[in-house]
């Protein structure tokens, strides 16, 4: 997702630049499963201090549901907007220095904001944090209610079957379980000694 923005940056502040993306996200980070391409538009804004890029795009990602953790389709509407930073003049290809940058300092610090000395403008790991930023805290599957969703319900069945067990222990002595296999040899040898 590299946009050459020479031109753009030998315009007038105002000047823009509109992109409809359609991207396809394999390798943009292994955590994150996208189930559809990326869809949206990107606008770059000259500014006084480089490019200010904002973007509006709609991805399917893979999550689990906060409430069965099976995995299921989130829909994420990832938007940001960022302030890139040109490495190098563009009319004459001089480095700049840290202290000609107009914008803000954290901007620039942020290797993800640089446009480099090939005018080359990358989205990518402003995309990649804004997705992440963007995906729905707790996501849920399209079940509304808890009892409409099998696999909730299979889950709070395998919970009740174990704290049956739990419950079942309670008529038992507690045996620390390290213990277990010594009194197993415990009872095994005054058996055999009954038996001699
Ligand atoms: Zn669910």
């Amino acid at each position: 997702m590299q946009f050459n923005v020479a031109q753009l940056l030998k315009e007038p502040i105002g000047a823009t630049r509109t992109y409809q993306l359609d991207e396809n996200l394999t390798g943009l980070d292994p955590e994150l499963i996208a189930l559809s391409p990326l869809t949206g538009t990107l606008q770059l804004l000259r500014t006084h201090s480089g490019v200010l890029g904002t973007g509006r795009f709609d991805v399917t990602v893979q999550m689990d549901c906060g409430r069965c953790l099976e995995p299921i389709a989130a829909q994420v509407e990832a938007i940001f907007e960022e302030s890139f930073r040109p490495l190098t003049e563009v009319t004459t290809g001089r480095y700049l220095l840290p202290d000609e940058f107009e914008g803000e300092e954290e901007e620039l610090e942020d290797s993800a904001l640089i446009i480099d000395e090939h005018h080359i403008l990358d989205i990518s790991e402003v995309l990649r944090q804004s997705i992440w930023l963007c995906m729905p805290m707790i996501p849920r599957c399209p079940y509304a209610q808890p009892e409409e969703c099998p696999n909730f319900a299979e889950r709070l069945s395998a919970m009740d079957e174990s704290d049956e067990d739990l419950a079942d222990d309670d008529d038992q002595p507690a045996v620390d379980p390290r213990w277990a296999a010594l009194l197993a040899l415990q009872k095994n040898s005054a058996e055999e000694k009954i038996n001699q």
